[in-house]
C-alpha cells in the first residue's frame, strides 16, 4: 500500500478514534496557532474558575520547589498556585510562604490538600493540620482545601474533615473544599476507579473544586466528569495532561539492563521488539507531518486540554525557567488540525503504551492484586516528570509484590481484560526495573 493510501486511511480513522472525542466535547480546532518561537513567555488566557468566580490563568503552578521560578511564574501571569501538606514534607508550601508576600494575595488562588489513606481522625487533627499548613504558607487563609488523591468514595463522606472545614471557612481560613483524585486504591476497593470516585464528589455536592487526570489518552473517562462538573458550575484543575513518555523509557530500560549484562525475560524481550517495530510506523508517520521530535508532540498533547474549555486550569510542574519558557509559550494556543491528527497517529501506533491513569479496570483480574494502574503511574512520573526519588519512594510504599516476579510468567489476565489494549506485562517489569533498580 502507498503512503499516501496509508495516510487517507489514517486520516479516517483518527476522525473517529479517541482523539475525535475532543469534537464532541466542545472542543474547537483552531486554523493555526502562535508560532512558539516568537511568542512572549506570558499567560494570555484567564478563565472563569467555575463557582468560586476566580479568573483563572488557562496554566498554573504545581507543587513548587524552587522560589524563584515561582517568583517568575507569578509575574508572567500565573495565578493558581497547587501544593499540599505531603510535597516535600512540607517545604513545597514553605517555598510558597517565602514568595507570596512580594504579590497581591487577593489576585492568588493557593490550593492546598490533607491526605489520609484511609480516614482523619477527628475534626481537631483536621484543624490542627489545616493551621499547620497556613502556618508555612505564610498566610492568614487558604482558597481552597482538598482532600488529596481520594482512593475510594467513602472517604469523601468524612465527617471530621467535613466538620473541620465547616469550622475553618466559619474562621475565613479556607474559602473553598475540594479533592484530587488518581483513581482507586485496590487494596480498598476494587469496583471504583477516577470516574465513580470523582462523580460521588459531584453528587455529594460540598466540594467545590475538582482536581483530576486528563490528557488525550484518558479523555473518555475524564471528559464524562469534565461534562458533570460543568452542570454543577464546579471549577476544575487538570493534571497529568501530557502522557507523551514512552518514547525513551523502555530503551532506557533496555539500555540498563544491557550495560549490566542482563538478559530481558521473554515478555520484555518480545515486547520491546514489537515496540520498536510499531515505533518505526510511529515515527515514518510523525515524520510525514514534519513532526521530528517528542517536544512537539508534548505541545499537541497541552493543546488537547486546552483546548476543552471544561479543563479550567493545566498543572504543570515548572522544575527550572526552561520549563517556564516551554510552557507559557502555549498559553491561549487551541488544538489545531494538525494536532489532531498527529495525536490520533500517536494513539494508533502508541497507545498500547499508556496505561490510563484512573482507570482500574483490569485490576480486579489480577490473581495477586497488583495495583496495575498505580504502577505504571508512578512509573510516569518517574519517566516522564522527572521525580525518580518520588517515583521510588512511593513504590516502596505500595509494599506489593514484585512485577518482575509475577507478571513474566503469568498469562496477562489483567493484559486480556484492558479494553485499551495495553501491553501491560512488559510495562510492569520495566516499570520496576525503573522504580526498584534491581537491573
Ligand atoms: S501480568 Fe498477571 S501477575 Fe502481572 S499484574 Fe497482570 S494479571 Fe497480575
Ligand atoms: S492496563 Fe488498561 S485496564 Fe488496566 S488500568 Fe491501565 S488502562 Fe485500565
Amino acid at each position: 500500500m502507498n503512503t499516501s493510501m496509508n495516510r487517507r486511511n489514517f486520516i479516517k480513522k483518527a476522525s473517529i478514534g479517541a482523539v475525535g472525542t475532543g469534537m464532541a466535547t466542545g472542543i474547537s480546532y483552531a486554523n493555526n496557532h502562535p508560532d512558539t518561537e516568537t511568542e512572549a513567555t506570558t499567560i494570555k488566557e484567564y478563565r472563569r474558575f467555575g463557582r468560586t468566580g476566580f479568573q483563572v490563568s488557562d496554566f498554573s503552578s504545581g507543587f513548587p520547589t524552587n522560589e524563584s521560578v515561582l517568583k517568575a511564574l507569578l509575574k508572567n501571569g500565573i495565578n493558581l498556585i497547587d501544593t499540599g501538606e505531603v510535597y516535600m514534607n512540607g517545604n513545597s508550601e514553605r517555598i510558597i510562604g517565602n514568595v507570596i508576600h512580594e504579590f497581591d494575595r487577593n489576585k492568588l488562588f493557593i490550593n492546598t490538600k490533607l491526605y489520609t489513606e484511609t480516614s482523619f481522625p477527628s475534626k481537631e487533627a483536621v484543624i490542627e493540620r489545616t493551621n499547620q499548613s497556613l502556618k508555612r504558607l505564610k498566610t492568614d487563609y487558604v482558597d481552597c482545601m482538598m482532600i488529596h488523591s481520594a482512593e475510594n468514595s467513602a472517604i469523601l463522606k468524612d465527617e471530621a474533615f467535613h466538620a473541620g472545614m465547616e469550622q475553618l471557612k466559619k474562621e475565613g481560613k479556607v474559602r473553598f473544599v475540594g479533592v484530587s483524585c488518581h483513581g482507586n486504591n485496590w487494596a480498598y476497593n476494587t469496583d471504583e476507579n477516577l470516574e465513580t470516585i470523582l462523580m460521588a464528589a459531584i453528587e455529594d455536592g460540598r466540594f467545590d473544586v475538582i482536581l483530576l487526570a486528563y490528557n488525550f489518552v484518558n479523555a473518555d473517562i475524564a471528559e464524562k466528569i469534565l461534562d458533570a462538573c460543568e452542570k454543577k458550575d464546579i471549577a476544575t484543575i487538570i493534571m497529568k495532561s501530557n502522557p507523551v513518555y514512552i518514547l525513551d523509557s523502555l530503551e532506557t530500560t533496555m539500555g540498563r539492563m544491557a550495560e549490566k549484562g542482563k538478559e530481558p525475560d521473554k515478555y520484555t524481550q518480545a515486547f520491546y521488539d514489537k515496540y520498536k517495530q510499531m515505533n518505526e510506523g510511529a515515527q515514518h508517520f510523525f515524520a510525514e507531518y514534519g513532526i521530528t521530535d517528542e517536544k512537539e508532540l508534548k505541545d499537541a498533547a497541552s493543546r488537547y486540554v486546552l483546548s476543552n474549555p471544561k479543563a479550567q486550569t493545566t498543572l504543570w510542574n515548572f522544575e527550572n525557567f526552561d520549563d517556564m519558557e516551554n510552557i507559557l509559550k502555549l498559553s491561549g494556543q487551541k488544538l489545531s488540525e494538525k494536532d489532531n491528527l498527529v495525536l490520533g497517529g500517536y494513539h494508533k501506533h502508541l497507545g498500547h503504551t499508556a496505561c490510563r491513569i484512573g482507570c482500574n479496570d483490569c485490576e480486579a483480574a489480577c490473581p495477586h492484586h497488583l495495583p496495575v494502574n498505580k504502577i505504571l503511574r508512578y512509573n510516569y512520573y518517574f519517566s516522564v516528570k522527572k521525580q525518580e526519588k518520588r517515583a521510588m519512594t512511593k513504590f516502596a510504599r505500595l509494599n506489593t509484590q514484585k512485577p518482575s516476579d509475577l507478571c513474566s510468567d503469568c498469562e496477562g489476565y489483567c493484559e486480556k481484560a484492558c479494553k485499551y489494549g495495553v501491553w501491560t506485562r512488559p510495562l510492569l517489569v520495566a516499570a520496576q526495573n525503573n522504580l526498584d533498580f534491581v537491573v
